[in-house]
């Protein structure tokens, strides 16, 4: 069975896109923590970090970019803005597809909690 991101890249679930390309989508977070809030999820199910390969280095880097220039879109490039790649229980990681998160529009305490 798909995973809950598998679905939202099919379209079977709803979400508030905000970017697609051949190998990334992104969309809203339903939970949003800042007013930027988006999730950049590679289209290929990898389930965390600790399951990526050499081969996906360029994925990654293009998933970086790709927040760098979503928060530029809002206007968050020099004010600042956070990205976020949780892994498994200790870090809080609750949907298994890798997914980075990109928060801005208020200032971020640090550390983190
Ligand atoms: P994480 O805790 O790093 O695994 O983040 C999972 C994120 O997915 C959380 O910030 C949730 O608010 C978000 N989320 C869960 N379900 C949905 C959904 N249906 N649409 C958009 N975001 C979701
Ligand atoms: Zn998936």
């Amino acid at each position: 069975m798909a995973c809950l991101f598998c679905k939202i890249i099919a379209g079977e679930i709803p979400s508030k896109k905000i970017y697609e390309d051949d190998q990334l989508f992104a969309f809203q977070d339903i939970n949003p923590q800042a007013p930027l809030h988006a999730l950049i999820v590679p289209r290929r199910h990898i389930a965390t970090l600790n399951d990526l390969a050499a081969e996906d280095e360029a994925l990654v880097g293009s998933m970086v970019r790709r927040a760098a220039a979503i928060a530029k879109e809002r206007g968050y490039d020099g004010s600042g803005y956070r990205t976020v790649l949780n892994c498994n229980s200790d870090a809080g990681q609750s949907v298994f597809h890798v997914h980075l998160h990109v928060l801005g529009g208020r200032t971020m305490a640090w550390p983190p909690g």
